[in-house]
């Protein structure tokens, strides 16, 4: 599979058995271009221009710049936020392997979150969590600790 962004082809998403792939840093070996001076492919990233830990093997970690955070992302981690200190999640924090959706804006039905529209297992146009992304690429989590929401369900 190919994908297209901007008319041109990008190089395929490499697959993982814990059903997400994250690419935080910029392939410090071609600088995020894909490619070397030479005009080859970048071996290390395989021309993606962005790597992950397991890509990275003996690379000097000094050198790494992070990628950009997806759109899809939270910009701030929510004052409510499940990976703040003090969460009720605090003790067990949703896993890493697996995307964790931010609840504002979410109906809950039944005391339980209850997104309208799914795709593919994924509750459609809703943000990931910005705690869960600073978990799952390896950023220090949100300091500030947790404060509850208004309602308790995360409407202010
Ligand atoms: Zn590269």
């Amino acid at each position: 599979m190919t994908f297209i962004c901007g008319g041109r082809p990008q190089p395929e998403i490499p697959p993982s058995s814990e059903g997400v792939v994250i690419l935080p840093w910029v392939c410090p070996s071609c600088d995020g271009t894909g490619t070397w001076d030479d005009g080859l492919q970048c071996m290390l990233c395989g021309g993606r221009g962005a790597v992950n830990e397991e890509d990275l093997g003996e690379w000097d970690r000094a050198e790494l710049k992070r990628t950009p955070i997806p759109p899809a992302v939270m910009k701030t981690p929510c004052r409510d936020c499940a990976f703040r200190p003090g969460a009720p999640e605090e003790d067990e924090k949703p896993p890493a392997d697996y995307p964790f959706y931010c609840h504002h804006g979410m109906p809950v039905v039944d005391g339980a979150y209850a997104p309208t529209a799914w795709a593919d297992g994924k509750p459609l146009g809703a943000l990931v969590c910005r705690g869960w992304w600073a978990a799952a690429t390896g950023e220090d989590l949100p300091a500030e600790a947790y404060r509850p929401a208004n309602d308790g369900w995360g409407r202010s």
